[in-house]
């Protein structure tokens, strides 16, 4: 690590990180309702202490964005760190552990936000106190957000950040989240940085006919209609699209085995052998769906809503589709393509849609994580990645803002856990995520 890094992290760091990151977790910032002000009030007092102006921005009671700044020479453009306050669901009694109590027990601290993503929020509150309090002047403003409802449709958070504010989050690059964990793939351990995710539109079908009896039963019943679609539409397959991410990170996997392994997984790009390399040739099943999503658009049938009394034929039925689109293909030619193999016959509208996006593996901050995880597990590999979700991301790629999820764990983290019950984040993990997170951004802003 650096120099500036030994002056500026202290082992009592690490204890003050786990202390504010507990206390957050405590807080409970479900979504709905969200209540995110309180976890902002808690971040902006610790700031005030430290003598960091913050400001907390409502677009609604209690949905609380908090932004804070420091400044650089301004020499180069601003670096954001991100993360969102508010939480999904925790169902307590499924719990082994309260969620909201941030208990700690077999070396982890145990809530819900800990890996999504209230680890992040921590991480890069505590990244700019330490920034704060060395005095140092870097070459770029580091601008530190935390974001009301990621969780539900983000228009109180980041979408509201954009269109209201944005000149308080105007970045050049960002880190965020969905990324930063460490993978094990063919005995490699790998630590990936997000630079894309999919999109999303989500579509209502609805077939329409005649209400009546069901004792006398007729052509025009809706609910027959739709399960046709609802079957056609599951079987419906997409061709194969590999981006500059997916691309990228499948080199590098090969680079790293022999022959035949190392053509076997080059074949996962190469449209004739793709599909057949992947049912064949990867044994778990996981890795297989995964990649399989990272390569294709996907589309899942998920609601279905006909009738209420068995012996009435309803005059509607209808299905919610979640379409997932690559980078590269837009909402409208989504659509498109779901309305032709739909038919006519049938009404569709478009529930909820945030485009694809991805940000260019090459970049300088790209560099910075390569080299500090270089330096810190030389034996690891860095790998760019793709979210088949969507996060905050979606709204500052199309600005412009070069976005990584990126916030450090340790592959010995369970990220099936994110939503999940019993989450929770290893003491291990946590240290480590602030040593690597201050030692990225410390490169990036410092260039030493
Ligand atoms: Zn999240």
């Amino acid at each position: 690590m650096s120099d500036c890094f030994h002056q500026i992290f202290e082992d009592e760091s690490i204890a003050e990180l786990t202390a504010h990151f507990r206390n957050l977790i405590r807080i409970d910032t479900t979504n709905p309702p969200g209540n995110e002000t309180a976890a902002a009030r808690y971040i902006a007092d610790v700031f005030e202490r430290e003598g960091i102006h913050s400001k907390i921005i409502e677009p609604a009671p209690n949905r609380g964005n908090i932004v804070a700044r420091l400044n650089g020479d301004g020499s180069k453009r601003p670096l954001l760190l991100m993360g969102h306050l508010d939480v999904v669901v925790a169902e307590p009694d499924k719990w082994e552990l309260p969620p909201f109590s941030a208990e700690i027990e077999k070396g982890c601290i145990w809530g819900r936000g800990t890996l999504d993503c209230k680890n992040s929020v921590a991480l890069w509150m505590m990244v700019l106190i330490l920034l704060k309090r060395s005095g140092i002047r870097p070459k770029r403003d580091v601008i530190f957000l935390a974001t009301a409802d990621e969780e539900a449709d983000q228009r109180l958070g980041m979408e509201w950040m954009v269109d209201h504010h944005y000149e308080l989050i105007d970045a050049e690059s960002a880190l965020s989240e969905g990324g930063g964990f460490g993978i094990s793939v063919m005995d490699k351990t790998y630590y990936t940085y997000q630079s894309a995710e999919k999109g999303i539109v989500w579509l209502r079908i609805t077939a329409r006919g005649a209400a009546g009896h069901a004792s006398v039963p007729q052509s025009d019943n809706p609910t027959p209609k739709l399960a046709a679609i609802v079957d056609k539409l599951s079987k419906k397959t997409f061709p194969l699209r590999v981006t500059p991410t997916v691309r990228k990170m499948i080199e590098i996997m090969a680079a790293d085995q022999k022959f035949p392994l190392s053509f076997f997984i080059k074949q996962l790009c190469n449209p004739l052998l793709s599909d057949k390399i992947l049912k064949l040739a990867v044994k778990d099943e996981t890795i297989v769906t995964n990649l399989h999503a990272m390569l294709h658009n996907t589309l899942c049938p998920t609601v279905l809503r006909a009738g209420s009394k068995v012996n009435v034929i309803p005059s509607e039925a209808c299905c919610e589709i979640d379409f997932r689109l690559l980078p590269g293909y837009s909402i409208d030619e989504c659509y498109h393509d779901l309305k032709k193999t739909v038919g006519s016959g049938f009404e569709i509208d478009v529930i909820d849609a945030r485009p694809a996006n991805e940000s260019p593996d090459e970049h300088s901050l790209a560099d910075s994580i390569q080299k500090i995880m270089h330096q810190y597990q030389p034996q690891a590999g860095v790998l760019p990645y793709m979210l088949t979700g969507t996060s905050d991301a979606c709204f500052l790629r199309p600005k412009g803002v070069v976005v990584y999820g990126f916030t450090p764990l340790l592959p010995t983290d369970d990220m099936s856990l994110v939503h999940n019950h019993n989450e929770r984040i290893s003491l291990e993990s946590l240290e480590f995520s602030l040593k690597i997170g201050l030692a990225v951004v410390l490169d990036h802003i410092m260039e030493c």
